[in-house]
């Protein structure tokens, strides 16, 4: 998994693959050749919510997703914030809703965009009003919402498993595929 980085953010020289020895193993990395400044690619940590309202699971659909997709919330840390205050952020800046008890689903993988997710189910409270960056949102009983084989829908089938609920995954599910970005004229 490699990046667009070109240059280097500390000294602005054009970045390459240099191969250097870490702890004891041949890394080819990307690196700045003049100050040695390198391009970890380490995952970034994103938060994820299984909300659950009024007795069900609210699931909404991006804005930027073209196909009919209903996800979890979810977001990336903010610096200075702890994940319980991310997550608690997220769920009100996308939806208005109030966290009012959290806990940890799990920790999941999601190497596609080289991430790692932090979900959380989340009792929330309050009037749902969407950002703009979701479309819509749709409520589920809890045998009724289908889970998809990927990061935040595994945490999702976990949450259902534990709350004695045999989750059931979607057939042909297609990873959400953003929008192409728009053509200047
Ligand atoms: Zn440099």
């Amino acid at each position: 998994m490699d990046s667009n980085y070109r240059f280097c953010p500390a000294c602005a020289t054009s970045l390459a693959r240099i191969t250097l020895i870490e702890e004891g193993a041949e890394k080819e990395r990307l690196r700045c050749p003049s100050c040695n400044w390198t391009h970890w690619n380490n995952p970034t940590p994103v938060l994820a919510a299984v909300v659950e309202y009024q007795g069900q699971i609210l699931l909404a659909r991006n804005a930027a997703w073209q196909n009919k997709f209903y996800a979890l919330i979810t977001g990336f840390m903010e610096a200075g914030e702890t994940p319980h205050q991310g997550i608690s952020r997220e769920i009100k800046e996308e939806t208005n809703l109030d966290a009012q008890e959290l806990q940890l689903i799990g920790v999941y993988d999601f190497q596609r965009r080289n991430q790692v997710i932090i979900a959380y189910h989340a009792r929330c409270v309050g009037e749902v009003s969407l950002s703009p960056e979701l479309v819509d949102y749709k409520l589920y009983a809890f045998d009724q919402v289908r889970c998809w084989p990927s990061g935040t829908g595994f945490a999702l089938a976990d949450w259902l498993r534990s709350s004695g609920h045999e989750p059931q995954f979607m057939e042909n599910w297609q990873p959400p595929q953003p929008r192409a970005p728009e053509v200047a004229s």
